[in-house]
């Protein structure tokens, strides 16, 4: 990715098809003098499909209590799971469109989206109907992640291993005849799925056409990067507690680091994921925001590049590389769209600004001008 002056881009119906100096006149043009034009954020890590707020765990954390003993008191994720259960479809879909219409504000023009608010086939089905629903309707482009393995819901506290039967035996099954999700994800982590259960779990899905992608060696090193090389696992995210042994193992294996930056600020810690390391032995870094009820309420993927510049010490080139062309590859869409290339879709933001640099110095004001989707201007500020 570099940064070119005084081009212009013709766009034909959703497609960039040429790029270059003095081209021909064309009927709708928009003039960006003195703009920078960048590439549709694709943000390849949310959790949107929730129902209520929780900003009383926000405020808990605080007051000194961590995300671990939160989630023992029937907070976290259960929390949102006793929601998703309550309402309906049309009620969880009314939620999702407005997060949607915010996203795309912030220039994010595809996202991925997982289920793992339900954790009972019922409810993990309605969840990923409403990310369907809502995608049928919306300019956004919403790519699902099936993710029974989020946690392990009451009713199963004390039978791991029945939860992971049913969501082997039935849940991915009837997702795959369904055919609503693209990926299938696991919280592999000590206290949530061990890496044995993850094995299990990613293998059936594979089994059933559902690509694998896992949360990783967030809290602590769980030797879930390793697992993600030895699966083949199309991405490992977080990695806040990553070995070096894992990292090798990500490396040799291609698999791409997914780094949430907004998670460690948002919880108030500092333990940062090792960029330069994975960036050093070979990583290729995408970024994303992990938007979530409880340990994320961030959507913007231009707050995250600047928490990237600043905590995880990546140049600005390279930090929108990760949310635009590799978060992209992270979602196997990088030959249509995360970069400003003829052929590819016309997924484009126009900036305000004049220079790349302003973009994480312009930290809580996002000078958006034009969010361009499939060619048609969907946003103007
Ligand atoms: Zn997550």
């Amino acid at each position: 990715m570099d940064v070119r002056e005084n081009i212009e881009i013709i766009i034909e119906k959703d497609r960039i098809i040429e790029i270059g100096c003095d081209l021909r006149k064309v009927d709708n043009s928009i003039d960006c003098n003195q703009m920078l034009v960048s590439p549709g954020f694709v943000d390849p890590h949310t959790h949107p499909v929730f129902y209520g707020s929780r900003e009383d765990e926000f405020h808990m954390r605080l007051q000194g209590h961590s995300y671990e003993e939160i989630a023992a008191l029937g907070g976290g994720i259960l929390n949102s799971v006793s929601d998703v259960r309550k309402v309906n479809e049309s009620e969880l879909i009314s939620r999702l469109r407005t997060r949607m219409d915010r996203f795309l504000k912030m220039g994010t023009t595809t996202i991925e989206c997982k289920s793992g608010y339900g954790l009972n086939t019922k409810s993990e089905l309605k969840s990923l109907k409403a990310i369907h629903e809502v995608n049928m309707r919306h300019h956004i482009d919403m790519i699902p992640t099936f993710m029974g393995a989020h946690a392990f819901p009451e009713e199963f506290k004390d039978d791991h291993e029945g939860y992971v039967d049913l969501i082997c035996d039935e849940m991915i099954p009837e997702v795959s005849k369904q055919g609503i999700a693209i990926f299938n994800d696991v919280f592999c982590e000590n206290g949530y799925f061990d890496v044995d259960q993850t094995r299990r779990i990613l293998n059936v899905g594979s089994e059933y056409g559902l690509i694998p992608r896992l949360h990783a060696d967030e809290f602590e090193d769980s030797n879930s990067a390793m697992i993600a090389g030895e699966i083949n696992s199309i991405t490992a995210d977080h990695l806040m507690m990553v070995s070096n042994d894992g990292i090798n193992a990500l490396s040799d294996n291609g698999v791409i680091a997914t780094l949430l930056p907004g998670t460690t600020f948002f919880l108030g810690k500092t333990n940062y994921a090792p960029y330069l390391k994975l960036k050093n032995a070979g990583v290729e870094i995408a970024l994303a925001t992990d938007y979530n009820p409880g340990s994320c309420n961030i959507q913007s993927m231009p707050f995250i590049i600047a928490l990237s510049c600043i905590y995880l010490k990546m140049d600005i080139l390279d930090a929108m590389k990760a949310g635009t062309i590799s978060s992209a590859r992270s979602l196997m869409l990088d030959k249509e769209i995360g970069s400003i290339e003829e052929g590819k879709k016309a997924d484009l933001i126009i900036w305000d600004l004049n220079r790349i640099e302003q973009i994480p110095y312009t930290i809580n004001n996002h000078p958006i001008r034009h969010v361009l989707k499939n060619g048609v201007n969907v946003f103007t500020a």
